[in-house]
């Protein structure tokens, strides 16, 4: 059996690649050097693949920025008022990822969307009527011949023609159907162009749900390419293929990629359908998702499983390993107990060379590399937590029910907080200037002591509750200055977690986040913001806001367990929360935000499985966060995107009092849904776009707000920016919330008249 790889981290395991970028984006060095650091990544990563004895070792698999901005640039997708800037080409296509503002014009990014179910986000490629489709670059082939040149062999990727018009924005009457033949013809050229004898094609859009012109889409274009000759394989991720597996394997693909780690029903359609004997079956047995070590045992039987219909399969990785971070060896705080469960994308290269050997021994369960791995799944981690566990175990439907009902509450606390017609608020974090963080690093450092790190919060704290009372605000802040990220601070204050060093994982861009490890049962070890709270609702007459992030968040933007599953693991992060809603309760806050920021991101690619799979317990996590409060505490909670019209119901079944979400970028869509639904929750669709240094003026802020309350009753909703405050400096963030209220007295004015 050989092995394969469908792609590797680029950022560079010290993210040289992001340090690069970020100096060529500030003018500090030239293209030349960046471009010698991209390819010392590229070379690096080859060699790293190549020294484990992988058989197929991707190229083209590097970027810059984006693998499906690359494939829009390679074949000419690039708008007018990019291509009009006249900078070079590396300064184009920068331009149509980041924004391009200088001597050559002004121009926007194109935008940004979530990568599937991950939390990589892709440049959203976009398509005009004049639009002509044609290779235009030869990063492929010259990938290609760059590992030639080293003495590597390897397989181009290209995100093939599907997925690319399938995620495209059409601006014009053209539709992805218009440019079957253009993409196809360019496609064949490119392949043709690349002279590799192994093409590989992804089409992650295969495992969505597809209609009938989706597929007919699929099969034209395909029709014209595989008519080429060149051997192509087909690489399918992140899910299954039951809507298109029959025509899949019957057209002239030599290989097919498929992935058995999240495609649910890969294995029975194997079952069903068979697998010609004349391709190659790539089976993704090895998660390039999550950082576990591979369990040998399970994965020869479902290999015995698969060989029963397939004669040629091929150890693949489940998806590309630009999910996962570049290597244990950068770990050195963590001890040997806890690394050696766990493997990054090198540590599962030497997985999948070490599953060719076992399977091709005589006697594979008797093989050292399978006596080894078996030996740790039988150990006992050291995670579990007998009370944590017995607390899931005997939860009660009546733990995910507030009571009395939302329209009770709402009467309860109109009368307890007596606040204006359209009260006012932020979502928590006010800006981290350089003192701020400077004051968190010099206390981990050890350079002041304690008292010292929270006095200096203490002050802060105090200052940013004079500036919401000097701009009006009706419900305040404490302003967040004790934490970084809105899950690492919690997950540091709960048992069960790991945290990594270099654990760097690609977002967007130059943009890399590093998630916690979920390592065992979850649990609270001792109150973690009251301390924060209380001082800032002593310092003022009016409520400030508890502010804390929600399960399913925190579970999200963490590598999970995978020996419990994510509905037990959400359901023990959200007895930690709510033990600590009710310790804020207890000391005095009236008003609990609870943030679900990424609550949408995980939910399952088919409709099909977004309640089973998903929202089911999902929501019911976050019910068991508030469900113990008293009716006059008013939970808040805050989500940062609108694109919930599919799933409004169960974003109502939160049943928080209040939700503030982005509204600002869209075109507020979503109040007609709201409408629709009946929508009971009170809200505050964003105001203004906190991601842009532009301040808003009075009067955009109005007539924003205007345009809300012909679709929101006034006794329902409030005024807030989008989103936190945090990146933003004081002197933009000031003026910007004085607009706010000034706005939102000026209407509160007309409707108390
Ligand atoms: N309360 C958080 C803040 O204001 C919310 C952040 C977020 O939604 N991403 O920063
Ligand atoms: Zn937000």
């Amino acid at each position: 059996m050989k092995t394969s790889v469908i792609g590797y981290p680029r950022v560079g395991a010290q993210r040289e690649l992001k340090f690069a970028s970020e100096k060529y984006f500030r003018g500090e060095i030239k293209a030349e050097e960046l471009e010698k650091t991209a390819k010392a990544v590229r070379l690096s990563n080859l060699s790293a693949q190549k020294e484990k004895g992988i058989d197929f070792i991707p190229s083209n698999d590097f970027s810059y920025y984006d693998n499906l901005l690359d494939m829009a640039f390679i074949l000419g997708i690039v708008p007018k008022r990019y291509r009009d800037l006249g900078v070079s080409e590396l300064d184009t296509y920068f331009a149509m990822a980041r924004g391009y503002q200088g001597s050559a014009g002004n121009v926007k990014a194109l935008p940004m969307k979530k990568w599937f179910n991950t939390n990589y986000h892709y440049v959203v490629p976009e398509i005009d009527d004049d639009t002509v489709i044609k290779v235009s670059s030869d990063k492929p082939a010259a990938e290609y011949k760059e590992a030639l040149d080293e003495g590597i062999s390897t397989v181009p990727v290209l995100i093939g023609p599907f997925t690319l018009l399938s995620l495209s924005r059409y601006t014009g009457k053209k539709k992805a159907a218009d440019f079957i033949n253009s993409a196809s013809a360019a496609y064949k050229e490119l392949i043709n162009n690349i002279g590799s004898p192994v093409i590989s094609i992804a089409e992650p859009c295969l495992v969505k749900d597809l209609s009938s012109e989706d597929i007919d889409l699929f099969k034209a274009l395909y029709a014209q390419i595989l008519s080429g000759g060149q051997k192509i394989i087909l690489r399918t991720y992140f899910g299954d293929i039951r809507d298109c597996y029959s025509d899949v394997i019957s057209l002239g693909f030599a290989g097919i990629g498929i992935d058995f780690v999240e495609g649910k029903e890969s294995l029975s359609l194997l079952k069903k359908y068979g697998f010609p004997d004349d391709k190659l079956l790539f089976a993704g047995v090895v998660n390039g998702k999550n950082i576990w070590k591979n369990n040998y045992e399970k994965t020869l039987s479902l290999l015995t499983e698969i060989n029963k219909y397939a004669k040629n399969t091929v150890l693949d990785t489940s998806c590309s390993l630009l999910h996962v971070p570049y290597t244990l060896r950068s770990e050195t705080k963590l001890s040997d107990e806890y690394t050696k469960h766990f493997a990054f994308a090198e540590e599962k290269l030497s997985e999948l060379s070490e599953l060719k050997a076992i399977v091709s021994a005589e006697n594979p369960a008797e093989t050292p590399e399978y006596k080894a791995n078996i030996a740790i799944f039988k150990e006992e981690r050291d995670c579990s937590d007998n009370a944590v566990k017995e607390r899931v175990a005997s939860i009660k439907d009546s733990d995910f029910v507030r009571l009395p009902s939302f329209e009770e509450r709402e009467k309860i606390q109109k009368k307890r907080f007596d606040l204006p017609l359209l009260p006012t608020t932020t979502i928590g974090s006010f800006p981290q200037t350089s003192d701020v963080r400077a004051n968190r690093l010099a206390y981990r450092k050890g350079n002041i002591s304690e008292e010292q790190y929270k006095q200096f919060n203490r002050d802060k704290i105090a200052q940013c509750i004079k500036l919401q009372e000097e701009i009006g605000l009706d419900v305040l802040v404490h302003g967040e200055y004790e934490r970084n990220d809105m899950v690492e601070y919690f997950g540091e204050s709960l048992r069960g977690f790991l945290f990594t060093e270099k654990a760097w994982v690609q977002s967007y861009g130059t943009r890399c986040v590093k998630p916690p490890i979920i390592w065992g049962d979850v649990s609270r070890e001792k109150p973690i913001t009251t301390e924060w709270s209380v001082y800032a609702n002593s310092l003022t007459d009016h409520p400030v806001k508890g502010m804390l992030t929600g399960p399913v968040t925190i579970l999200n933007w963490s590598f999970p367990r995978e020996d419990i599953s994510l509905k037990e693991s959400a359901y023990q992060i959200a007895f930690a929360i709510r033990d600590e809603v009710l310790d804020l309760e207890s000391a005095g806050i009236s008003i609990i935000q609870v943030d679900e920021a990424a609550l949408r991101e995980k939910l399952p690619l088919r409709r099909s499985d977004w309640y089973s799979d998903y929202l089911d317990w999902a929501i019911p996590a976050f019910r068991l966060v508030h469900s113990g409060v008293k009716p006059e505490t008013q939970i808040h909670t805050h989500m940062c995107y609108s694109e919930f019209t599919d799933i409004i119901k169960a974003i109502d079944s939160m049943d928080a009092d209040v939700i503030t979400f982005e509204a600002s970028r869209s075109d507020l869509l979503i109040l007609d849904s709201l409408i629709q639904n009946n929508f009971r929750t009170e809200v505050g669709p964003g105001v203004y776009d906190i991601h842009s240094p532009r301040i808003p003026s009075k009067e955009e802020i109005k007539s924003a707000l205007r345009k809300m309350l012909e679709k929101i009753p006034v006794q329902k909703l409030w005024v807030n920016p989008d989103c936190g405050l945090k990146t933003r400096d004081t002197y933009e963030t000031k003026p910007s919330l004085e607009n706010l209220v000034a706005a939102a007295k000026e209407l509160r004015a007309e409707y108390e008249n």
